[in-house]
């Protein structure tokens, strides 16, 4: 299971929230705190941010040993920013292409989780053969306006499948709870969501599974899911 991160608020630089807290995703890449499935998150990374449109940088090495990303990251701000560190499940590609967040041009989306992708019908181009890449495809087609939907319809046709989402699109952060951990954070300068807290502030919201999360400059909504228990 990977972890990911998402911002909304203040632009704020690439490393305040990857690299900078104590827990953040840069530590969670090998020691995370909250992980029940896999060990270390050292099968790639992928850090994406809106400035006019989205803007990515994705690797298939562990996050720890790119000196010249950590390097650049300060300089990189934004308001609105989706980030991951990848622990392949067994029998996927590794790649950069493999690693979150993928895009349809307009959003930034990772996936935590794993789903059969016999269950996903596939009307348009993955970036990768990864399960998550191919959700990501299948969530693009069917729009992040369906998200809650599309996710409680999958869950179904894949009881074994863990689907945590967390995409944005500049001005708003979706994101799903369907098996795994999500953390809010409501700052005075915005909200972070998280697969686990990046500290031990006690303020950190724990979202229960199977909740559909909406981040907008108005504030943050869950909703829960079809199927929800
Ligand atoms: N199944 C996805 C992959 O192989 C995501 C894995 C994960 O969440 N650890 O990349």
């Amino acid at each position: 299971m990977c972890r990911h991160l998402g911002w909304l608020g203040e632009p704020v630089s690439v490393a305040s929230v990857v690299f900078d807290p104590p827990s953040g995703l840069l530590v969670q890449s090998y020691a995370p705190r909250r992980q029940k499935h896999g060990t270390v998150n050292a099968d790639g990374w992928g850090v994406g941010f809106f400035d006019e449109g989205p803007r990515r940088w994705r690797s298939d090495k562990p996050l720890w040993g790119d000196a010249s990303f950590a390097s650049v990251a300060p300089t990189l701000r934004s308001g609105c920013i989706v980030a991951a560190v990848r622990s392949a499940t067994v029998g996927m590609p590794i790649e950069s292409s493999a690693s979150a967040p993928f895009t349809d041009g307009s959003w930034l989306l990772s996936h935590n989780g794993v789903v059969d992708r016999a269950v996903l019908p596939v009307t348009r181009d993955a970036e990768s053969t990864v399960d998550s890449a191919v959700l990501a495809a299948h969530i693009f087609d069917r729009g992040l306006g369906s998200l809650g939907e599309t996710i409680a319809e999958i869950g179904a046709r894949d009881p074994g499948a863990r689907l945590n989402i967390l995409a944005g699109d500049g001005s708003r952060l979706l994101a799903t709870t369907w098996g795994d951990t999500l953390f809010a954070l409501d700052r005075a300068d915005g909200v972070v969501l998280a697969s686990e807290p990046y500290d031990d502030d006690p303020a950190w919201l724990d979202i229960p599974d199977r909740h559909l999360v909406e981040v907008a400059a108005t504030g943050l909504k869950l909703t829960p899911l079809k199927g929800s228990r």
